[in-house]
């Protein structure tokens, strides 16, 4: 009998720990070089460090093992009560494993950071299931089976439609430079623009369309050109990305999920360093050196540097003094997330691999527009991941109940495999996590995304220190932008930049 499916939020809550508040405010005046002195109310510190570290991601817990293998010292600030930010792994109700509610695949070749991390922390790692066809459902309904490593043969003319825009768009986005691209005619034109500049016909509109859903869950119009081709380059290329065999961006899955890592790194650190619960709200650079660290509960933590790795537009709710520089700024305003939820449905069996299908399904309708197997046949866990990313995965988030919307995902299974009762029947439970409710995310993920233009005018603020403070995280990655890859080697840029400012160095 199949079991009562869970709710999205079940059992990973992550609450912010209170903590006592401190609340001694001295009056200093404070001189900022470049800058009029200012006299600001500055709270004396409950403790001093090298390097003060916001987020306890993987970007963050990289800078803080580089900081740490170099001599000085650090704390970590995490907001939530657990490592990882966007890695989260969760046990399924059933018991049959766990499953990623963030991110879940790696490779082994051009990621070479996480693959080394992988292996330091014992993870078995799974190679992505490509053997079977994969299917194509579009806006009719109209169902196409196809090869995986091919492109759906609709007729001959349309796979060549396909084919074409896909080989324009790759050799576009080898062109860029990774990490300073510059084509402000590119910048000019939203993805879409650029697909009907490139005669795209409709249906290779649809099917680009899938591309900028999967990978950022933005619509095509929503983005710019350039940093759409620009994040496809950061991987490698489009096909590389797009890819789940070797040296694709899903190739390899982590059995005891990926947050293995971030616990990993998180294990090597000496007690205490990671102070939980501990939401940050304001940074003062007082002057050279001289850097104030508030968070939500009151601590107050003075450091020679600090490096922040929150998200991109949590900046918005961290109050900075003196004010962020008008082009870091203008980034932090206009970098914003796509809808993006996965939903992973669990069954009895693996159905469609018995029917002859590899899982990967792809539709231009929606509510998910790709469904990947993860399964994992050790644990007895047969699973299909849905992604619910742009405008109809926005829809489907607004179905009234949990029931409801994984009615919706298996109705769609059922259409996609021809067979409307299969997928209810085999069903056992469904888990995922709305990440657009979470501030500490920057309501949003996998990787906030640029509208036309402001890459040109504010691109070269993304790396760019101010003072004292540097900027890590996913999106200031050079490779692998958006990936944890781009998160743990952001950190490693981030540590080393710090370091240089500091005496003593030993890197
Ligand atoms: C659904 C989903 C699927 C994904 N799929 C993949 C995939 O298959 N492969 C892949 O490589 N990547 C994938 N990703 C992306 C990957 O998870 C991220 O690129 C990476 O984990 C980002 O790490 P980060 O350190 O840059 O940021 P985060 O993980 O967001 O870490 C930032 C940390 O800062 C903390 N924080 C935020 N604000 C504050 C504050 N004010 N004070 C204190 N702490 C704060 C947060 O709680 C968090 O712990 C996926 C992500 C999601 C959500």
């Amino acid at each position: 009998m199949a079991r009562r499916p869970q709710t999205c939020h079940y059992s990973c809550s992550s609450t912010p720990a209170s903590s006592s508040r401190l609340e001694i405010e001295i009056e200093a005046t404070v001189a900022v070089p470049d800058s009029v002195p200012t006299s600001l109310s500055l709270p004396s510190p409950t403790e001093t460090t090298d390097v003060l570290i916001i987020g306890a991601g993987l970007s963050g817990l990289m800078a803080a093992e580089t900081i740490l293998q170099s001599g000085h010292s650090c704390i970590v600030l995490e907001g939530r009560d657990r490592v990882g930010g966007k890695t989260w792994s969760c046990p399924l109700p059933s018991g049959t494993g766990v499953v990623d509610l963030g991110a879940a695949w790696i490779n082994d070749t051009n990621q070479s950071m996480m693959y080394e991390l992988a292996k330091r922390a014992g993870a078995e790692l799974i190679e992505q299931n490509t053997t079977g066809n994969c299917l194509l459902q579009r806006e009719d309904g109209a169902l196409t089976a196809f090869p995986y490593g091919q492109t759906p043969c609709i007729t001959p003319q349309i796979q060549k439609e396909i084919e074409l825009i896909r080989d324009t768009a790759e050799l576009d986005c080898q062109s860029l430079s990774t990490s300073r691209p510059q084509n402000a005619e590119l910048d000019s034109l939203s993805f879409l623009a650029y697909l009907h500049s490139r005669n795209a016909s409709p249906i290779a509109v649809a099917n680009a369309s899938v591309w900028t859903r999967a990978m950022l869950g933005q619509e095509p119009q929503d983005i710019s050109a350039l940093y759409f081709l620009n994040y496809c380059k950061s991987g490698g290329g489009l096909l590389q990305m797009r890819s789940d065999r070797k040296h694709g961006a899903q190739y390899l899955r982590v059995r005891q999920g990926t947050q293995i890592f971030a616990k990993t790194l998180a294990e090597s650190l000496p007690t205490d360093t990671i102070r939980f619960g501990q939401r940050v709200v304001g940074i003062t650079q007082v002057q050279k050196g001289v850097n104030y660290v508030k968070t939500e509960s009151g601590l107050v933590i003075k450091a020679q540097k600090v490096i922040c790795s929150v998200p991109t537009p949590v900046l918005k709710t961290i109050k900075f003094e003196p004010q962020l520089p008008a082009a870091k700024q203008l980034l932090v305003d206009s970098f914003r997330y796509g809808y993006y939820t996965k939903v992973m449905l669990s069954f009895r069996t693996a159905w469609w691999a018995d029917r002859g299908f590899c899982g990967l399904a792809q539709s231009f309708v929606g509510p998910a527009s790709i469904y990947r197997d993860t399964s994992v046949p050790e644990d007895g866990k047969w699973v299909l991941t849905a992604f619910l990313a742009g405008d109809a995965g926005r829809k489907w988030s607004g179905l009234g109940s949990q029931r409801e919307r994984e009615l919706a995902l298996l109705e769609q299974l059922g259409a996609i495999y021809g067979d409307k009762d299969l997928p209810k029947r085999e069903f056992v439970e469904a888990l995922g996590h709305e990440w657009s409710t979470e501030e500490l995310s920057g309501w949003g993920c996998p990787c906030p995304a640029l509208p036309p233009g402001v890459l040109t005018l504010a691109g070269d603020a993304l790396r760019e220190p101010f003072r004292d403070v540097h900027f890590v995280g996913t999106e200031t990655a050079e490779e692998w932008k958006g990936y944890m890859e781009g998160a743990v080697r952001s950190g490693k840029r981030g540590a080393v930049e710090a370091v240089k400012g500091l005496t003593r160095s030993q890197l």
